[in-house]
Protein backbone atom coordinates (compact mmCIF):
# COMPACT_ATOMS: atom_id res chain seq x y z
CA UNK A 1 0.00 0.00 0.00
CA UNK A 2 1.42 3.36 -1.07
CA UNK A 3 -0.43 6.92 0.58
CA UNK A 4 0.21 10.35 0.48
CA UNK A 5 -1.07 12.30 2.89
CA UNK A 6 -1.73 15.80 2.03
CA UNK A 7 -3.38 18.45 3.43
CA UNK A 8 -2.53 22.32 5.38
CA UNK A 9 0.10 22.40 7.94
CA UNK A 10 -1.05 21.33 10.97
CA UNK A 11 -4.11 19.33 9.93
CA UNK A 12 -3.18 15.92 11.56
CA UNK A 13 -1.23 14.29 9.19
CA UNK A 14 1.97 13.26 11.06
CA UNK A 15 -0.88 11.62 13.96
CA UNK A 16 -2.69 9.63 10.56
CA UNK A 17 0.16 8.40 9.14
CA UNK A 18 1.71 7.24 12.16
CA UNK A 19 -1.98 5.33 12.55
CA UNK A 20 -1.87 4.20 9.14
CA UNK A 21 1.83 2.67 9.42
CA UNK A 22 0.85 1.20 12.56
CA UNK A 23 -2.35 -0.26 11.32
CA UNK A 24 -1.23 -2.06 7.99
CA UNK A 25 2.80 -2.55 8.80
CA UNK A 26 4.27 -0.14 6.76
CA UNK A 27 6.62 2.70 6.73
CA UNK A 28 5.81 6.47 7.74
CA UNK A 29 8.08 8.71 5.74
CA UNK A 30 7.92 12.14 7.17
CA UNK A 31 10.14 14.41 4.99
CA UNK A 32 10.30 17.04 8.25
CA UNK A 33 10.87 14.25 10.96
CA UNK A 34 13.94 13.32 8.10
CA UNK A 35 14.51 17.21 8.23
CA UNK A 36 14.77 18.08 12.30
CA UNK A 37 17.01 14.74 12.43
CA UNK A 38 19.44 16.76 10.23
CA UNK A 39 19.31 19.57 11.77
CA UNK A 40 19.43 17.81 15.42
CA UNK A 41 22.35 16.36 14.53
CA UNK A 42 23.93 18.83 12.77
CA UNK A 43 24.41 17.33 9.30
CA UNK A 44 25.76 19.81 6.14
CA UNK A 45 21.95 18.84 4.91
CA UNK A 46 21.00 19.98 8.77
CA UNK A 47 22.59 23.01 8.56
CA UNK A 48 21.63 24.32 5.33
CA UNK A 49 17.66 23.06 6.35
CA UNK A 50 17.77 24.79 9.68
CA UNK A 51 17.42 28.26 7.52
CA UNK A 52 14.23 27.24 6.04
CA UNK A 53 12.68 25.82 8.28
CA UNK A 54 12.85 28.04 11.29
CA UNK A 55 10.66 30.25 9.11
CA UNK A 56 8.66 28.08 8.12
CA UNK A 57 10.15 27.85 4.02
CA UNK A 58 10.67 24.86 1.84
CA UNK A 59 13.75 23.25 1.78
CA UNK A 60 14.92 23.36 -1.50
CA UNK A 61 13.05 20.56 -4.09
CA UNK A 62 16.71 19.15 -5.34
CA UNK A 63 17.60 18.64 -1.47
CA UNK A 64 14.15 17.26 -0.26
CA UNK A 65 13.38 14.55 -2.80
CA UNK A 66 17.13 12.90 -2.61
CA UNK A 67 16.37 12.70 0.79
CA UNK A 68 12.78 10.63 0.02
CA UNK A 69 14.48 8.80 -3.04
CA UNK A 70 16.91 7.55 -0.44
CA UNK A 71 14.65 6.79 2.52
CA UNK A 72 12.35 4.51 -0.64
CA UNK A 73 15.31 2.08 -0.92
CA UNK A 74 15.39 1.00 2.84
CA UNK A 75 14.05 -2.75 2.92
CA UNK A 76 11.87 -1.62 5.57
CA UNK A 77 9.70 0.67 2.34
CA UNK A 78 9.05 -2.80 0.75
CA UNK A 79 5.48 -3.80 1.84
CA UNK A 80 4.60 0.02 1.53
CA UNK A 81 4.74 3.33 2.94
CA UNK A 82 2.74 6.80 3.40
CA UNK A 83 4.30 9.68 2.60
CA UNK A 84 4.03 12.83 5.53
CA UNK A 85 4.62 16.53 4.41
CA UNK A 86 6.20 15.34 0.74
CA UNK A 87 5.52 16.55 -1.89
CA UNK A 88 4.97 19.87 -0.65
CA UNK A 89 5.25 21.47 -4.56
CA UNK A 90 4.52 21.01 -7.98
CA UNK A 91 7.97 19.64 -8.75
CA UNK A 92 8.25 17.51 -6.22
CA UNK A 93 5.11 15.56 -7.50
CA UNK A 94 6.80 15.35 -10.68
CA UNK A 95 9.96 14.75 -8.96
CA UNK A 96 7.92 11.55 -6.99
CA UNK A 97 6.54 10.21 -10.50
CA UNK A 98 10.03 9.90 -11.67
CA UNK A 99 11.44 8.01 -8.98
CA UNK A 100 8.44 5.89 -8.71
CA UNK A 101 9.05 5.01 -12.36
CA UNK A 102 12.27 4.04 -11.85
CA UNK A 103 11.16 1.78 -8.66
CA UNK A 104 7.72 0.52 -11.06
CA UNK A 105 5.70 1.57 -8.17
CA UNK A 106 2.83 3.27 -8.15
CA UNK A 107 0.77 5.48 -5.78
CA UNK A 108 -2.82 3.86 -4.59
CA UNK A 109 -4.42 7.00 -3.21
CA UNK A 110 -4.03 10.71 -2.26
CA UNK A 111 -5.86 11.71 1.05
CA UNK A 112 -5.97 15.12 1.36
CA UNK A 113 -7.10 15.76 5.09
CA UNK A 114 -8.98 19.33 5.26
CA UNK A 115 -9.12 21.44 8.87
CA UNK A 116 -10.18 25.92 8.71
CA UNK A 117 -7.11 27.70 9.63
CA UNK A 118 -8.60 28.94 13.06
CA UNK A 119 -8.69 25.63 14.24
CA UNK A 120 -5.19 24.77 12.97
CA UNK A 121 -3.91 28.15 14.68
CA UNK A 122 -5.45 26.72 17.93
CA UNK A 123 -4.42 23.06 17.46
CA UNK A 124 -0.73 23.80 16.23
CA UNK A 125 -0.17 26.80 19.10
CA UNK A 126 -0.55 23.96 21.24
CA UNK A 127 1.67 21.47 20.44
CA UNK A 128 4.50 20.25 22.02
CA UNK A 129 7.26 17.56 21.67
CA UNK A 130 9.55 15.24 23.54
CA UNK A 131 12.98 16.03 21.88
CA UNK A 132 14.45 12.54 23.41
CA UNK A 133 11.71 10.13 21.35
CA UNK A 134 10.11 12.55 19.44
CA UNK A 135 6.50 11.82 20.86
CA UNK A 136 4.00 14.68 20.05
CA UNK A 137 1.21 15.84 22.33
CA UNK A 138 -1.35 18.48 22.46
CA UNK A 139 -1.86 20.89 25.68
CA UNK A 140 -5.45 20.91 24.60
CA UNK A 141 -6.63 18.19 22.95
CA UNK A 142 -3.83 15.18 24.17
CA UNK A 143 -2.05 16.15 27.12
CA UNK A 144 1.02 14.39 28.83
CA UNK A 145 0.24 13.46 32.43
CA UNK A 146 2.25 15.61 34.05
CA UNK A 147 2.80 19.09 33.16
CA UNK A 148 4.72 19.80 29.88
CA UNK A 149 6.82 16.49 30.33
CA UNK A 150 7.10 13.41 28.40
CA UNK A 151 4.79 10.49 29.60
CA UNK A 152 7.70 8.13 28.27
CA UNK A 153 9.22 6.23 31.52
CA UNK A 154 12.71 6.47 29.20
CA UNK A 155 12.70 9.95 28.80
CA UNK A 156 12.78 10.48 32.56
CA UNK A 157 11.20 13.65 33.07
CA UNK A 158 12.40 15.40 29.88
CA UNK A 159 10.77 18.74 29.29
CA UNK A 160 8.37 19.19 25.98
CA UNK A 161 9.49 21.75 23.83
CA UNK A 162 7.34 23.99 21.52
CA UNK A 163 8.53 23.40 17.49
CA UNK A 164 10.42 26.85 16.44
CA UNK A 165 7.72 27.28 13.40
CA UNK A 166 4.47 26.45 16.21
CA UNK A 167 4.68 30.32 16.87
CA UNK A 168 2.44 32.02 15.83
CA UNK A 169 3.37 34.48 13.45
CA UNK A 170 5.66 31.58 12.09
CA UNK A 171 2.24 29.23 11.55
CA UNK A 172 0.51 32.27 9.24
CA UNK A 173 3.77 32.45 6.95
CA UNK A 174 3.89 28.61 6.67
CA UNK A 175 -0.13 29.17 5.68
CA UNK A 176 0.97 31.26 2.86
CA UNK A 177 3.76 28.79 1.42
CA UNK A 178 0.64 25.72 1.71
CA UNK A 179 -1.21 28.64 -0.57
CA UNK A 180 0.84 28.79 -3.07
CA UNK A 181 3.11 26.15 -3.67
CA UNK A 182 1.58 23.22 -1.98
CA UNK A 183 -2.47 23.12 -3.36
CA UNK A 184 -1.29 23.24 -7.28
CA UNK A 185 -0.21 19.50 -6.54
CA UNK A 186 -4.55 18.79 -5.47
CA UNK A 187 -5.13 19.57 -9.07
CA UNK A 188 -2.32 17.22 -10.01
CA UNK A 189 -3.53 14.39 -8.48
CA UNK A 190 -7.04 15.12 -9.11
CA UNK A 191 -6.73 14.87 -12.74
CA UNK A 192 -4.97 11.29 -12.05
CA UNK A 193 -8.30 10.71 -9.92
CA UNK A 194 -6.85 9.15 -6.78
CA UNK A 195 -7.33 12.29 -4.81
CA UNK A 196 -9.98 12.15 -2.10
CA UNK A 197 -10.93 14.04 0.66
CA UNK A 198 -11.37 13.88 4.20
CA UNK A 199 -13.31 16.47 5.95
CA UNK A 200 -11.12 16.46 9.59
CA UNK A 201 -12.73 19.84 11.13
CA UNK A 202 -13.81 19.56 14.91
CA UNK A 203 -12.65 16.05 14.81
CA UNK A 204 -10.86 14.45 16.86
CA UNK A 205 -8.03 11.79 15.59
CA UNK A 206 -10.17 8.71 16.07
CA UNK A 207 -13.10 9.80 14.11
CA UNK A 208 -10.84 11.19 11.71
CA UNK A 209 -8.72 7.35 11.32
CA UNK A 210 -11.80 5.91 10.37
CA UNK A 211 -12.68 8.13 7.46
CA UNK A 212 -9.20 7.29 5.87
CA UNK A 213 -9.47 3.73 6.49
CA UNK A 214 -12.64 3.58 5.04
CA UNK A 215 -11.33 4.97 2.00
CA UNK A 216 -7.53 2.86 2.37
CA UNK A 217 -10.14 -0.18 2.35
CA UNK A 218 -11.87 0.80 -1.10
CA UNK A 219 -9.23 2.09 -2.77
CA UNK A 220 -5.75 1.26 -1.09
CA UNK A 221 -4.25 -1.97 -2.26
CA UNK A 222 -4.22 -3.35 1.25
P1 LIG B 1 6.48 19.37 8.76
O1 LIG B 1 7.03 18.62 9.93
O2 LIG B 1 5.96 18.47 7.67
O3 LIG B 1 5.50 20.44 9.16
O4 LIG B 1 7.73 20.14 8.10
C1 LIG B 1 8.46 21.11 8.83
C2 LIG B 1 9.32 21.93 7.91
O5 LIG B 1 10.25 21.07 7.21
C3 LIG B 1 8.59 22.67 6.80
O6 LIG B 1 8.07 23.91 7.22
C4 LIG B 1 9.72 22.85 5.77
O7 LIG B 1 10.62 23.86 6.18
C5 LIG B 1 10.46 21.52 5.88
N1 LIG B 1 9.88 20.50 4.99
C6 LIG B 1 9.22 19.36 5.32
N2 LIG B 1 8.84 18.66 4.25
C7 LIG B 1 9.25 19.39 3.17
C8 LIG B 1 9.15 19.23 1.76
N3 LIG B 1 8.52 18.17 1.22
N4 LIG B 1 9.71 20.18 0.97
C9 LIG B 1 10.35 21.23 1.48
N5 LIG B 1 10.47 21.47 2.81
C10 LIG B 1 9.94 20.57 3.65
Amino acid sequence: MRIILLGNIGVGKGTQAKRLSDAHGICHISTGHILRKHVQKDTGIGKEAKKYLDKGLLVPDETVCKLVAERLDDPDCRKGYVLDGFPRSLPQAQALERILMDRQEEIDSVIQITVPEEEIVERLTARRSCPKCGAVYNLKFNPPKDDEVCDQEECEGQALVQREDDKEETIRDRFHVYEQKTKPILAFYAQRGILHKVDGSGLAPDAVFEKIESIVSEHGVV
